[in-house]
């Protein structure tokens, strides 16, 4: 028996059964290689979903916490740290309003920092929520009512709430579903999850717009799209819109867990002493790996990176089989002419890449944003027989 066998075995027997099986055991990771329990590399362009910015054990990221454990591992959030206070600051300014411009909550994950951005909403005396089709913002209850995805739902209904959900891009049937009664509107400048769907031109201003007409709550869930994920530090950079909430997790501190729920000028004020709490969120080993994941994407420009690279890759993954390709930095979605995503993803680990089958006829990659171009090249190099040898195994 391998180690890999012997891992999957002990795994079921002591794991709920929440994922299915693990495709692969894995011990080891540099940069955008992952090994696994019987010493094979893999190409890692899922990155932890778009969680490893940095990579695997990347020098800056291991030094900060090494460091910041060493210093001050954790205190009780009735306490300030210097890199809570810090890191709250970078996030203002990376959202272009500046400290005392918006507030943070940080958090531990991304549902953790929409369930405290759906309980910040219930603060302007309302309670009905819009969301898009093909959402998804998490797993907890709060975060799941949100979510679209039938599968997801219905083995927890009742959900919380009031969501009325509107097919995601059509600014139309958004208008037709905001009235005076909504506190807010939920949208992912990329939908991740769905298989990287962009919204469309003039989309999201046209959100502000409504939302502002009706004095609802524009509320924009960057937990995949931001932290320089799509080659801006945010998806609705550039989009010229200002939402007033933003949530964000994943990438934000490489692989440590944090989330932050960000409330932009009013909707900075919302939550009130005793309104809202946690142990973890903001730890100050989080923190400093925030902070540092920042200062390494600023200093290597992995912005740029993201979108030198990103739009390399997705060029070089054209193939007669391949409808449709999604890329904003280094978040790439493909659709396939067939159901066989799972089979072609079985065959990229089988050739040393890992890739996500995010529906059955859709691809994603996320890899880490110091993925180089000769890494890239690889992918493409290997592209047409992972599809090749996916298809024969799936038809
Ligand atoms: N929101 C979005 C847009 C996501 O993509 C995810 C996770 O995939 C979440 C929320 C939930 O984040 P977490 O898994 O950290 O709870």
């Amino acid at each position: 028996m391998t180690m890999s066998q012997n891992l999957t075995e002990r795994y079921a027997a002591s794991l709920m059964n929440t994922f299915g099986p693990p495709k692969l055991v894995l011990t080891r990771g540099e940069g955008a290689y992952v090994w696994d329990a019987d010493g094979r590399r893999y190409l890692d362009l899922l990155g932890g979903i778009a969680v490893n910015a940095l990579g695997h054990a990347h020098p800056a990221l291991v030094a900060a916490v090494t460091e910041q454990l060493s210093t001050l591992g954790h205190v009780s959030n009735f306490f300030a740290t210097v890199p809570q206070v810090a890191l709250a600051e970078r996030l203002l300014d990376l959202l272009e309003v500046g400290p005392g411009g918006g507030k943070v909550f940080f958090t531990n994950s991304g549902s953790e920092a929409n369930e405290a951005a759906l309980k910040l909403t219930r603060r302007t005396g309302r309670t009905h929520l819009v969301a898009a089709e093909g959402s998804f913002h998490g797993r907890t209850m709060g975060a799941l009512a949100l979510t679209s995805k039938a599968a997801y739902r219905e083995p927890f209904e009742p959900l919380p709430g009031q969501v009325t959900f509107v097919p995601y891009g059509d600014a139309d049937a958004l208008a037709a579903a905001v009235t005076d009664e909504t506190a807010a509107v939920v949208l992912e400048p990329v939908q991740g999850e769905a298989g990287v769907i962009i919204a469309p031109e003039g989309y999201l201003a046209r959100a502000r717009e409504i939302t502002t007409a009706h004095g609802a709550l524009l509320w924009f869930d960057e937990v995949q799209s931001g932290m320089g994920r799509t080659g801006e530090w945010m998806a609705h950079t550039g989009s010229g819109v200002t939402p007033d909430l933003v949530t964000l997790a994943k990438g934000l501190a490489g692989g440590i867990p944090v989330g932050a729920c960000i409330g932009v000028g009013a909707a900075g004020e919302l939550l009130q002493p005793g309104n809202h709490g946690t142990t973890f969120g903001g730890n100050p080993v989080a923190a400093a790996a925030a902070l540092a994941v920042i200062e390494t994407i600023e200093k290597d420009g992995l912005l740029e990176n993201a979108r030198l690279v990103g739009a390399r890759l997705a060029e070089g993954l054209r193939h007669p089989h391949v409808t449709a390709i999604r890329q904003r930095g280094l978040l790439i979605g493909l659709d396939l002419d067939a159901e066989v995503a799972p089979q072609v993803a079985a065959a990229a680990r089988e050739r040393g890449f890992i890739i996500n089958d995010c529906a059955p006829g859709r691809i994603r990659l996320a890899p880490p944003l110091v993925l180089t171009e000769a890494q890239a090249d690889e992918v493409v190099a290997a592209w047409p027989g992972i599809l090749e040898a996916g298809y024969a195994a799936g038809q």
